[in-house]
């Protein structure tokens, strides 16, 4: 669920949208439209964070909870996000997608918990700077999973994720995600903090995978740039589209995309290059 914060913000999953898919940001975040379709992997995923944070909470308060009542949370997360909606079923059956997310649960709980809870879910505003120093209008929203300390007192902040592989050290070492994470932490500590991404592997038998790492003050400083350069964009409203079947299989704004024609050419001034459509015509 994402947060309440009124004051307009970054945040990893609206820089991300819009390096992915400029008309996707344009469609959800400029003209506001909701997502008519979702798809089994986004509910797995959301319903399996909505359980564990759960988990966590009753951890961090010295009041665990049981295995029975963190499925029920699961199920309940489930049924809210699909009911009503259209959802595609991409792999799985309704039913098997439901007993993969409680056998990934089960499979979590089975390893070692964490310990040190300091924060579930917690939304983070700091500020953004860019390599020059320079501090962005927006800040940035950062809600992690969890934050924990280490035996050596670190923060660190853990991530879930619910992927159908395990993730590779480059993908790690260059996920802005990470860098949202660390950067916000940092200016709330002052300490410079350890990631972990906890994957949840969708695979026959499913594992969790946990890989860290860790992020300097020019990572900072490059986040701060790429936010510049997004927000600049978007204030032109550059919205370029990005297809690929990667991005659009799954598209939420497919149809809207479809119709969607770019500047229109009664919009240009007197004199500016004309469309394509239009030296066909003056010919
Ligand atoms: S359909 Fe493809 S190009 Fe269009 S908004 Fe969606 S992801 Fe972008």
């Amino acid at each position: 669920m994402r947060p309440n914060v009124q004051r307009p913000h970054w945040s990893y999953s609206s820089l991300n949208q819009f390096l992915k898919c400029p008309p996707q940001y344009y469609f959800e975040r400029v003209l506001g439209l909701s997502r008519r379709i979702t798809t089994d992997a986004q509910v797995l995923g959301s319903a399996i964070h909505a359980a564990l944070a759960e988990h966590h909470k009753g951890l961090m308060d010295a009041k665990p909870i049981s295995a029975p009542r963190i499925q029920q949370a699961f199920l309940a997360s489930w049924s809210d996000q699909t009911d009503g909606r259209d959802v595609v079923y991409d792999k799985y059956s309704p039913d098997d997608a439901k007993d993969l997310g409680i056998a990934l649960i089960e499979t979590y709980l089975g390893e070692p918990q964490p310990e040190n809870i300091v924060a579930v879910e917690a939304p983070m505003l700091t500020p953004i700077a860019d390599s020059r120093g320079e501090v962005l209008e927006k800040p940035l929203l950062a809600v992690a999973d969890l934050i924990i300390r280490t035996s050596d007192n670190t923060p660190k902040v853990v991530e879930i994720k619910t992927a159908g592989r395990s993730f590779s050290e480059s993908e790690v070492a260059s996920s802005l995600q990470a860098t949202c994470y660390a950067s916000a932490l940092y200016e709330l500590t002052g300490e410079e903090p350890l990631v972990e991404y906890a994957v949840l592997v969708k695979t026959k038998t499913p594992k969790v995978q946990r890989i860290e790492t860790i992020r300097t003050l020019a990572d900072f400083g490059r986040l701060g740039d790429v936010a510049g350069v997004v927000e600049r964009a978007v204030e032109a409203e550059i919205f370029y589209p990005v297809e690929s079947p990667l991005n659009c299989s799954s598209c939420p704004f497919h149809r809207e995309c479809r119709s969607w024609t770019g500047p229109r050419s009664e919009e240009l001034e007197e004199g500016e290059i004309p469309v394509a459509g239009e030296v066909a015509l003056a010919r």
